[in-house]
């Protein structure tokens, strides 16, 4: 028998992962008793116009990040399915494969204001619980059906730390050793990421 009860699910483009998606996972693990938290780098974001950086660097960073948790776990899921990254379509074959866990997806308060532009997210809302994490910036109004459905709130600080951020600082030769692991900070130093923005 599958013994996950509590799965979280937290996808991203994580181009680069940083310090508040490390913050926002643990305090995902810890306010949901998650028995794991699987890390899920979008293949093709549909939302995204910027290029994005190969998956293969995406998916070893996130590895460095969450080295140390033996309850995160890096899910290319994504990564390995050709065409746009859907979530409703991870969902349904993680639930396959753990039919008797309630999944967790876990999202900041950017993404939640955007979900009702997901594609078939009313199905999506039946499949997982939403957990939602605060995130500083302006946040458009959330759909109202969307709020109407029942959600659990992530207890985070807020942070603000995004990845454009530090994708702009490398550019300009700022340093990154406080928003991102000092595993993920060498990485993209040996690999010469981000140098252009
Ligand atoms: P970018 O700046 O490139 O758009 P990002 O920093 O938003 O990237 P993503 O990989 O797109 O990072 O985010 C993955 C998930 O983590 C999303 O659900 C996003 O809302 C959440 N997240 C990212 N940064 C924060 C933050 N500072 N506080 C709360 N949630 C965050």
């Amino acid at each position: 028998m599958d013994p996950l009860k509590r799965l979280g699910l937290f996808g991203g483009t994580f181009d680069p992962p940083h310090n508040a998606h490390l913050a926002l996972a643990r305090a995902a693990l810890d306010a949901f008793a998650l028995d794991a938290l699987h890390w899920i780098p979008a293949g093709r974001p549909w939302q995204k116009t910027r290029t994005i950086t190969d998956a293969a660097h995406r998916e070893a960073m996130v590895q460095a990040a969450i080295d140390g948790e033996k309850r995160f776990v890096l899910n290319c899921i994504e990564t390995e399915r050709a065409g746009p990254s859907f979530t409703l379509d991870t969902v349904r074959a993680l639930r396959v494969q753990h039919a008797r866990a309630e999944l967790f997806l876990v999202i900041g308060a950017d993404q939640y204001a955007g979900l009702h532009t997901w594609r078939d997210w009313q199905q999506l809302l039946g499949l997982v619980t939403v957990a939602v994490a605060n995130r500083p910036g302006p946040m458009p109004a959330v759909n109202a059906e969307v709020l109407r459905t029942p959600h659990r709130v992530v207890p985070l600080p807020m942070l603000d730390i995004s990845a454009t951020d530090i994708r702009a600082r490398v550019a300009r030769g700022l340093p990154i050793d406080m928003l991102v692991p000092p595993d993920v900070a060498r990485y993209i130093a040996q690999h010469g990421l981000y140098l252009r923005s």
